[in-house]
């Protein structure tokens, strides 16, 4: 997520980072780039401005320059901001039950999707969700939404038969009351652009329906142009709250990053990608300290505890603690990483490590070697020194990979084993010594 913004800003700040002392010039120098960098990912001119004024006069005022790690300060000053900026404060959903949420936005947004995405992430907090399909136009979109639906088992409610959208919305409401629903989800009609139908339909159903929340899904690729459609939507049917979309791949950051601050709606929850599962709670301080390549250490945590089996790891922990860890175990292990999302994903959320760009593609490394391990007997996976060269050559074939990767990786694994048995060994000084090399 926002690779690029976050290159050139590691790049603005790396020199004031290590420098004990700093001078005005290059302060000023630093500022400089992050504004370019900023305004590169498409924020908002007057908010890039406004937010280089703001670092600026703290900097001056907090006496930066005289303290003992200028640098430090200056880049937290800098995090500090861009929290701000992001939308301090509570951005949950309001805690009311039954809570009734009207879903908003243009046509392609991403609305339906996140429809689906929210109920699923709410029903795993505890919640009965409901969602309603609410784009009479598009029958596709009343199956899409009934498909995930059923998917993700969520209430459900259409009228295929009605264009009369009030009238569904109320009739909605009274169904999933009586199925005992806590959250209700109404999907809505999108159009390409805003127009005066688009709005006036949303607001009649908005009468019908009383929402506690009204949610714009804004196609966060999409820069500036979301943060005037926010305006716009906001203006006409006063906005609780936002989703931003499609922040995953190389999105520049700009709408995140001026929408709060030019329409004054909070930012709820972010989409990362097609799936159910690509959905997150937004938390400003921690897409911050990501911007800004300290990591994400808390998101990392979550998902691992999200994802991983606790039991399974320590079963793991142990047989790796009596070198009994074998190739069945390996393709175990790396199934589950691999849950968690892509390794450049989990990379990004370690301190420090958002600017390291893996060798290759090592997702595709990964698949290699978990299409190695599958076409091995299971014999060979628990004793892989059953492997000779013949059957390295079919278990290379099955694959469809060269026989040298499938040498390399029983060599990998080999040494993977020898530092295994060092520990169990307690050889540490051994150990430290081979590492080193
Ligand atoms: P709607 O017209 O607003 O209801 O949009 P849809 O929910 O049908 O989504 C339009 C397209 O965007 C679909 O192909 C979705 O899979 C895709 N999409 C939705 N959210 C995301 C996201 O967070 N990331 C990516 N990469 N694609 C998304």
């Amino acid at each position: 997520m926002f690779e690029s913004l976050t290159e050139k800003l590691t790049g603005a700040l790396r020199n004031l980072r290590g420098t004990g002392t700093l001078s005005e010039a290059n302060m000023a120098d630093a500022l400089k780039e992050v504004r370019a960098a900023l305004l590169s990912a498409d924020v908002h001119f007057k908010v890039a401005r406004d937010f280089i004024d703001r670092v600026q006069e703290q900097c001056v005022g907090q006496s930066v320059l005289k303290s003992v790690s200028p640098g430090q300060q200056v880049v937290k000053i800098i995090h500090d901001e861009l929290v701000k900026l992001l939308g301090e404060g509570a951005t949950e959903l309001a805690a009311k039950r039954p809570l009734k949420v009207l879903m908003v936005g243009l046509h392609g947004s991403g609305k339906t999707t996140s429809t689906a995405k929210l109920g699923k992430l709410l029903k795993k907090k505890g919640a009965r969700p409901f969602v309603v399909a609410g784009d009479v136009y598009r029958p596709a979109a009343i199956d899409q939404l009934e498909i995930l639906a059923k998917q993700e088992e969520l209430g459900f409610y259409c009228d295929r038969a009605s264009k009369d959208v009030p009238g569904i919305g109320a009739k909605a409401l009274e169904s999933a009351l009586a199925q005992n629903a806590d959250v209700i989800l109404f999907d809505t009609a999108g159009r390409l652009q805003i127009d005066h139908d688009l709005i006036e339909e949303v607001k009649k159903l908005k009468a019908a329906v009383q929402p506690d929340e009204v949610i714009l899904v804004a196609d966060g690729a999409l820069g500036q142009e979301a943060v005037n459609v926010a305006k716009a939507f906001h203006d006409a049917l006063t906005l609780t709250g936002l989703i931003l979309t499609k922040l995953d791949g190389d999105t520049r950051g700009g709408a995140a990053l001026s929408i709060k601050s030019v329409t004054g709606v909070p930012i709820k929850f972010i989409g990362t990608g097609e799936k159910t599962e690509n959905f997150e709670i937004f938390h400003p301080d921690r897409l911050a300290s990501r911007i800004l390549g300290m990591g994400d250490v808390v998101s990392l945590v979550e998902k691992a505890q999200e994802t991983i089996d606790q039991k399974e790891a320590e079963r793991m922990a142990e047989k790796m603690r009596k070198a009994d860890f074998n190739l069945e175990d390996f393709l175990a292990q790396m199934q589950q990483v691999k849950k968690m999302g892509s390794m450049q994903s989990i990379l990004g959320m370690m301190p420090g490590m958002s600017g390291v760009q893996l060798p290759g593609d090592a997702d595709r490394q990964m698949k290699r070697t978990e299409a190695i391990i599958q076409s091995m007997t299971v014999q060979e996976r628990r004793k892989p020194s059953l492997l000779n060269g013949n059957r390295r050559i079919r278990i290379a074939k099955g694959a469809g990979v060269q026989v040298v990767e499938v040498n390399q990786l029983m060599k990998q694994f080999d040494q993977m084993q020898k530092m295994m048995k060092m520990m169990k060994g307690g050889n540490q000084k051994k150990l430290m010594r081979q590492m080193e090399q």
